[in-house]
Formats: structure tokens, sequence, C-alpha cells
């Protein structure tokens, strides 16, 4: 499935499901990034790679977003950003921050900037 053209090259950016220790993430990639283990186990970019995007699924998982979704995913490609949304700990609330592509990550976020309150609503529908 493709969900966009990559910010970094003319490639497609593709969704690949896949389990890893009985977990199904996914994985959003640029068909020109292409990634595998070396002889020695290094899980490196293939020589015929010419990009390097590739976003997990779980990319946020440290800030308790369980899965960055192939919707947000869309929407990043598209605008350059997306909303996404975060929890802290246990009982403490959820709030909004932009992610933007990350040349290194994949993904990053954008801690300094606070998002207006019509970014919330878009994320709903
Ligand atoms: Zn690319």
């Amino acid at each position: 499935m493709i969900l966009g053209k990559c910010p970094y090259c003319d490639g497609s950016v593709i969704a690949r499901k896949f389990e890893t220790q009985g977990k199904k993430i996914k994985l959003y990639t640029c068909e020109n990034a292409h990634k595998q283990y070396d002889e020695s186990e290094a899980f490196v970019f293939t020589a015929e790679s010419t990009c390097t995007f590739r976003v997990y699924s779980n990319a946020f998982l440290k800030w308790n977003k369980r899965s960055f979704s192939q919707y947000e995913m869309k929407k990043l490609l598209q605008d350059g950003q997306t909303t996404i949304r975060l929890h802290g700990r246990k009982g403490t609330g959820e709030y909004f921050k932009y992610v933007i592509p990350d040349k290194e990550y994949g993904v990053s976020i954008l801690w300094e900037e606070d998002v207006p309150k019509e970014g919330e609503e878009e994320l709903i529908s």
C-alpha cells in the first residue's frame, strides 16, 4: 500500500506489516530504502539503497503512543508534518505535538512547539 511520496526522494512510501517478538508492528519505508543484516549481524542499508526514510509504527512508544498510524504517516507525507497524541505516565493527561520527517531518525517530535486546539479536532475524524 502506497502512503505517499518520500520527503527525500522521488520514491513512494509504502507500509509493511510484520511481527516481532509476538507483536504486530508496521514499517513505513521509502521504496528506495532497504535494510538487511550484514555478515556481522548489523542491520544496515543495502548497497542498492538510495534513500534512508524508514519509520516504525512504534517510534513513539517511549511517550506512550502505541502506534503511529498509516493515517498519520499519510498526513506527514502530504503536509510535511502531522500532529500526534502522546500520553504522560499513568494518571497524567494526554498532549499533542507536531511530528516532522527526520533524516537520521525517520521522524522527530517538535518539542518546542505547541499545537493549537484546532489541531486536536483534526485527529478525531
Ligand atoms: Zn526516499
